[in-house]
């Protein structure tokens, strides 16, 4: 394949790679293939001397292997103030597997086709961190009124797993920011809301029989099916109830069932059955609460089971958690962020990301980044030049907040 042409005439947006302060660094950290499987230790590693080189301070977070690190740095205000207000920009580090997935060109070379940017991670969410960092001698060369600081996460994919550490330290250390503007893809759009997501597996065991002798087993794939039409049936409950909220795309709390396995053949009733389930829901509503009536529910098929076999069961295992966010929009980050961005419009999303983490611990989050959610994870994952431009306008805009007196 010949090199991808730079021409300005294959741009319809009118952005050429070489108006971007950021084009360089994203091709720079995509090259880094960090799948969250793997270490992320060498993309750390270079971010922490590129900007140790401009004069931030860092701090390293580990996993329990020191296969992987957050990156927390700091760029301190003129006055040398470290610790009080300012800005955290915030990006994971991993990327999703491309295993698998047919690519038309190397997914850890960004490459330019026509007038989008194709790599691995190019979305979700390396260009926003790339960008960020490129502007980071723009910054600097206004002078800082504020501290900026940055938080590299690693593992957010598999469950916002390092993000947990990075944030312990920073509360630790008494850092007090303003807020957190966490680049997911949004389209450059001001996301101020994410639904909270809860996972789990359960396990049925029931008791194996000849399928001519149904009453004397206990078929567990029907017993799981019970619980899964109990789920299904909850789902209809909450759809066709009044709690809903129309700003997210799906305005109402969902369960979901994505999983399910049982059973070895036609004529044997099944000693076994499992399901993984999830719940995504409304930052208002109480996934614990469906949780519980769910396991009311299965402790109500019990007796039936245990009379035909004491060893039966039903069991649950927690799988993951995500909280849910809504900063509601009025308070100083959505107001800096609403500048940054241009536009007046708040919006909510369904997916979960590092925001509600951060939120939570009193650093108040929005999430506003380039690209579209639509393009993560997809083979030929993809950002456009356009999107990447305002990205950038939205850090120039971001510069006169930080550097303002
Ligand atoms: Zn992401």
């Amino acid at each position: 394949m010949n090199a991808p042409e730079h021409a300005r005439d294959l741009t319809p947006a009118g952005v050429h790679p070489d108006d971007l302060v950021g084009y360089e660094m994203i091709r720079r950290l995509v090259a880094f293939p960090t799948v969250s499987r793997d270490s992320n230790l060498e993309l750390i590693a270079w971010v922490r001397r590129y900007l140790e080189d401009l004069g931030a301070t860092t701090a390293l977070t580990f996993d329990d292997e020191r296969r992987k690190a957050n990156l927390f740095a700091t760029l301190p205000a003129r006055t040398g103030n470290a610790t009080r207000g300012g800005i955290v920009l915030s990006g994971h580090t991993d990327v999703v597997p491309v295993d698998g997935q047919p690519w038309d060109t190397n997914p850890f070379e960004a490459t330019l086709v026509g007038d989008r940017l194709h790599g691995r991670g190019v979305t979700d969410m390396k260009s926003f961190s790339a960008i960020a960092l490129a502007y980071v001698p723009e910054f600097l060369r206004r002078g800082l009124a504020r501290p900026l600081h940055f938080a590299l996460s690693y593992d957010e994919e598999i469950g916002c797993i390092g993000a947990h550490r990075l944030i312990a330290d920073v509360v630790a250390k008494g850092i007090t920011p303003t807020g957190c503007i966490i680049g997911e893809p949004t389209g450059m759009q001001l996301v101020v809301a994410h639904k909270g997501r809860k996972t789990w597996r359960c396990r049925v065991r029931g008791h194996e029989a000849h399928s001519s002798l149904t009453p004397q087993g206990v078929n567990a794939v029907q017993i799981a099916c019970d619980l899964v039409g109990w789920i299904t049936q909850r789902g209809r409950e909450l759809r066709d109830g009044h709690r809903h909220d129309p700003a997210y795309d799906v305005p109402f709390t969902t369960p979901h069932i994505g999983v399910i396995r049982g059973g070895t053949a036609l004529n044997i009733v099944p000693r076994d059955c499992a399901f993984e389930f999830e719940i995504r829901h409304l930052p208002f509503d109480d996934p614990d609460a469906f949780f519980d009536d769910l396991q009311d529910y299965a402790r109500s098929l019990l007796p039936a089971m245990r009379a035909v076999d004491p060893e039966t069961y039903i069991e649950f295992d927690r799988l993951s958690e995500m909280p849910g966010f809504d900063n509601g929009g009025s308070n100083p980050i959505a107001d800096i962020a609403r500048a940054c961005c241009g536009s007046g419009l708040a919006h909510k999303v369904s997916y979960g990301t590092e925001a509600a983490l951060f939120h939570n611990a009193s650093m108040p989050a929005v999430i506003c980044g380039p690209g579209h959610i639509a393009q993560a994870h997809q083979p030929n994952e993809w950002v456009s030049l356009e999107q990447l431009a305002r990205c950038e306008a939205f850090m120039q805009r971001l510069a006169e907040h930080l550097c303002r007196a």
